[in-house]
């Protein structure tokens, strides 16, 4: 029995993994701990509710009392707000899937890691904004984390048992997203629901809008070198429409492996859930006849500068990688609200990391958490302003 909580439970990545659990549940292999949710309250009882979790928490500290009220008579704890996220990460579980979107997954992901759970992580931002942190408090809780991102997932699974020691370099894939084809002049008027609208994947909105201008495959970058520890040369982007081959490893010898499925999330998350084992799941083997051919291209850095921008960060170290994130959310957040349009987010992005660049402690990297959330806000002001 695997005592497990997670972490933006109604979210996409939630909902996958759920999935997973329900469909062991007649093994009776997890047991939940802490469920967490935003605003769909609903949704979030009614999960805690058919999987009996110990406590559920939303993040809005408004929508505690109807939280209350939905799970009345279950015997469910109910709690609410970021301190309460915290709380619920410091309780006792074997995994904790990290599923939340955005920097909001930082805290309760290294609570989860500090007191000793290994982090099943979806929750890319944290790595960005933290890798270092991350690792330090893997350390201290004598854990691990497993990645759930595909490619992340894919290079894991690809290197096996073997060290960095023979790679030359990976390769991580990118569908291109909903703006691949398009005319370069024609991405400045691109739409939000145009943005929304992915060819391979079902996700969030936010990772999707990020898959189209790429910002997603710089976080994923900016996540392997992080997690790898693998420098930014070594580590290369190509373009794959068909989204069947999520990431490759190539040795000094010239080897490559290559790890290939169909482009279902349930796969890395299933995987990260049931390390060091593998299990049973409700994906399809791939049937390349019938796929027929993979076709590869290099990334254009004009349509995708975000992709340059990660070169950047990754080479500034330091609070690079929190100012990256920070601005990139500020970004995403005022073209979701109609505020700019699509090809002005790398442009505010990149005019966030050079105002502050400049500033003292901007190249340390973070001792603490707080320091990572003060270069977030410092960020998301200066985007904003
Ligand atoms: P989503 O928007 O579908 O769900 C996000 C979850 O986080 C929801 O439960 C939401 O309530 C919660 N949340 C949002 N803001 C919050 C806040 N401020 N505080 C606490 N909780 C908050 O997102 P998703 O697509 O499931 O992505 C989740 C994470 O997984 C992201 O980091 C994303 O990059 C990563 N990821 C997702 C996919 C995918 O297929 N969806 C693939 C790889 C990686
Ligand atoms: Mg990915």
């Amino acid at each position: 029995m695997r005592r497990i909580s997670i972490f933006g439970a109604t979210g996409s990545i939630g909902a996958n993994g759920i999935d997973l659990i329900r469909r062991a549940g007649g093994a009776g292999l997890f047991d939940i701990v802490a469920l967490t949710g935003g605003r769909n309250i609903a949704r979030l009882a009614e999960m805690a509710r058919e999987l009996r979790a110990e406590v559920a928490v939303t993040a809005h500290e408004e929508l505690l009392g109807d939280l209350r009220a939905r799970l009345e008579g279950s015997g469910i704890e109910a709690a609410a707000g970021p301190a309460a996220l915290t709380e619920a990460a410091s309780r006792p579980a074997d995994w904790v899937l990290s599923a939340i979107v955005g920097a909001a997954g930082l805290a309760p992901g290294l609570t989860a890691l500090g007191q000793g759970s290994v982090l099943a992580l979806a929750n890319k931002e944290s790595l960005v904004c933290a890798g270092s942190l991350m690792r330090a408090a893997a350390k201290r809780g004598k854990t691990r984390i497993l990645p759930v991102d595909s490619e992340h997932s894919a290079i894991f699974q690809a290197l096996g048992s073997e060290t960095l020691e023979t790679v030359n370099h990976v390769t991580i894939t990118a569908s291109g997203g909903a703006f691949r084809d398009w005319p370069l002049e024609r991405l400045a008027a691109a739409t939000v629901a145009e943005a929304s609208n992915h060819p391979n994947w079902a996700m969030g909105q936010r990772i999707t809008i990020d898959s189209a201008s790429m910002f997603n495959k710089a976080m994923e970058v900016i996540e392997t070198h992080e997690f790898f520890g693998l420098d930014e040369h070594r580590i290369k982007v190509l373009i794959h429409p068909e989204s069947i081959i999520h990431a490759m490893v190539t040795h000094i010898d010239g080897g490559t492996i290559a790890h290939l499925g169909a482009p279902d999330m349930r796969h890395a998350i299933g995987y990260a859930l049931n390390w060091p084992k593998r299990a049973p799941l409700p994906v399809p083997a791939l049937d390349l006849a019938a796929i027929g051919r993979l076709n590869f291209r290099e990334p254009d850095e004009k349509r995708w500068p975000a992709l340059r921008l990660a070169r950047e960060v990754m080479a500034a170290g330091g609070m690079a990688g929190a100012v990256f994130n920070a601005a990139k959310e500020q970004a995403l957040d005022d073209f979701i609200g109609g505020r700019i349009g699509f090809t002005q987010m790398a442009s505010m992005v990149e005019t966030v990391l050079e105002a502050l660049a400049g500033r003292p402690g901007f190249g340390d990297e973070p001792v603490d958490l707080e320091t990572v959330l003060h270069w977030d806000r410092i960020a998301r002001q200066e985007a904003a302003a």
